[in-house]
């Protein structure tokens, strides 16, 4: 991946592979969405990709969340993990949180959405590694999850997010059968955000939606970042 290239020259790159990877699959690109991870990197990364035509950005960090949407009005999407004493910070500077696996942060969710915003945007995190140091639900536990959401009006159920093990090859195809699966129980399900700078154009191969780009537009990340928000 092209990491040293201005950021600009990096979205449009992985916007032509997103277009490819969705033609050689029969796939309307205009169905991918790309989600700029900005974690650990500053605002004015993030500024320079929405001078670039970008929209959409994929935090995991609460705090860094809340902090960074202070400062600039763009699609804000949670993808980390969400401690329940974090909620709030999320709750009404993200339209979008990828990571749901249990009720309670769900319904603090709910609680604490302003009703005058539009709804937030949810997808359940699946486990679809049953990696037991992964966070997310077991495939067989998703639909009672997604049933529930019937009592959050503040909080609208749009899909499945998954972050498979690396060694989890056709982690993408399982995912696309558990989603097709729970459109055809009667879910009202249109996107599945999967793949990373690795490998979105294997998960767009398999429906994704949504692709949670990061280093392959903004570069490597610091293993040792400052604690611009800790989560
Ligand atoms: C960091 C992160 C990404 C982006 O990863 P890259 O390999 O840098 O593209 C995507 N999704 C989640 C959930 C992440 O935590």
């Amino acid at each position: 991946m092209p990491t040293n290239l201005p950021i600009a020259e990096n979205i449009a790159h992985i916007q032509q592979l997103i277009s490819a990877a969705a033609a050689s699959a029969s796939r309307d690109p205009a169905e991918v969405h790309l989600i700029a991870v900005s974690k650990t990197k500053p605002l004015s990364a993030v500024t320079a990709a929405v001078a670039a035509g970008q929209h959409s950005f994929g935090e995991n960090y609460a705090q860094e969340l809340a902090d960074k949407a202070t400062g600039l009005a763009a699609d804000w999407h949670f993808i980390g993990p969400l401690q329940s004493n974090k909620t709030k910070l999320v709750a009404n500077a993200a339209s979008w949180v990828h990571t749901i696996d249990r009720p309670k942060i769900a319904e603090r969710l709910n609680a604490q959405r302003d009703p005058k915003l539009p709804t937030l945007q949810c997808c359940i995190q699946v486990n679809i590694s049953e990696d037991p140091n992964k966070s997310g639900l077991t495939p067989a536990a998703v639909a009672e999850l997604a049933d529930a959401f019937n009592a959050w009006p503040n909080l609208q159920l749009r899909g499945l997010m998954c972050i498979p093990s690396a060694e989890d090859h056709d982690a993408f195809a399982r995912m696309q059968q558990l989603f097709n699966h729970l459109k055809q129980q009667g879910f009202c399900l249109d996107t599945l955000s999967m793949g990373m700078s690795n490998d979105f154009e294997l998960a767009i191969a398999h429906g994704a939606t949504h692709v949670r780009v990061g280093t392959a537009i903004f570069g490597a990340r610091e293993t040792n970042p400052q604690p611009i928000g800790k989560s």
